[in-house]
């Protein structure tokens, strides 16, 4: 087994001069506020030896990372139904672009741009009882974390500064691609953007889609082998947005990012991994949590190529 702590300490060292490069969401004051340079890393291996460096038991915002429990909970419900509602395309363009829901009559091109998560929340509120705890459940169980919580100030806020997706879901909705009340998905999306997880939450937390959709603690199936395998494909191909292509290629495993500066990476059979640094790209995926990702995988040799 690869020297894990020491890497992750040497990782921390080395991205050091990239805390003071990338830029803090600033569309909510609440994201704004984050120092930008605290930086953390998490490794949880499948049998549950767990790896930290940094700031990796602070908690931040999931943003974009809940998008997978939410696909998560949909698959549950309704299982390839789902794909009738939304695609399995890389989308090329920015997370919260508008521009293809018109040319393809408001089916989003993946669950993980905006659009897409709309239409996965619109799923998720027809078919749970009560989802925002089904959602919070779902995630503290997979965790192992049962405090794990929401930040209601950032949901407020991101209803407050929430035209974009607002104008999102009454697009869909012009196209019948949404059931419930707009309102009502938007709160839930804000919701769950708001969630607080660590490093270490986030690489425990995606560790059943290490484990062939079962979690190792809970021994709970979340998913069957055959959801989690094409989770992890989604999360390759769409996860970290109009990114995808250069993630797959630098870093080479599954992974999915948030604007909180939270990015997660999967290996199959083997780990979960989680880096977190406030500071962004152009694309809105985490500066040095890319880069750290990338030394990851180079330095343990380990990816899915
Ligand atoms: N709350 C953000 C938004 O909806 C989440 C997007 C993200 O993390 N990329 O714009």
């Amino acid at each position: 087994m690869p020297d894990y702590q020491t890497i992750l300490d040497e990782i921390r060292d080395e991205v050091q001069p990239l805390l003071t490069r990338g830029a803090v969401a600033n569309y909510i004051p609440r994201l704004a506020d984050v120092p930008r340079e605290k930086f953390g890393m998490a490794v949880v291996t499948l049998d549950g030896q767990l790896f930290q460096t940094g700031d990796a038991t602070e908690g931040f915002s999931v943003q974009s990372i809940s998008k997978v429990y939410t696909l998560t909970l949909a698959l549950q419900s309704i299982g390839d139904r789902l794909w009738q509602r939304v695609g399995r395309e890389p989308s090329g363009n920015a997370f919260n672009s508008l521009v293809q829901l018109e040319l393809e009559n408001g089916l989003p091109r993946n669950p993980f741009i905006n659009a897409g998560a709309l239409v996965v929340a619109d799923v998720v509120l027809a078919t749970r009882d009560d989802p925002r705890a089904r959602l919070l459940d779902t995630i503290r169980r997979c965790s192992a974390n049962p405090i794990l919580h929401d930040d209601p100030q950032v949901a407020l806020s991101e209803k407050a500064h929430g035209f974009r997706n607002a104008a999102l879901a009454n697009f869909i909705r012009s196209f019948g691609n949404l059931e419930n009340a707009i309102d009502e998905v938007l709160d839930f999306y804000f919701y769950q953007c708001s969630l607080v997880m660590s490093c270490v939450d986030l690489a425990r937390g995606f560790l059943f889609l290490a484990n062939q959709g079962r979690c190792p603690w809970s021994g709970d199936t979340v998913l069957s082998p055959d959801q989690a395998k094409r989770i992890n494909a989604l999360m390759l191909t769409c996860g970290t947005y109009d990114a995808a292509g250069d993630f797959a290629y630098h870093v080479g495993i599954p992974g999915k990012s948030g604007v909180g500066g939270g990015i997660v990476g999967v290996i199959p059979n083997r780990l979960a991994v989680a880096a977190w640094s406030p500071g962004l790209n152009a694309k809105g995926n985490s500066l040095a949590g890319s880069e750290a990702l990338e030394r990851f995988t180079s330095k343990t040799g380990l990816s899915i190529f």
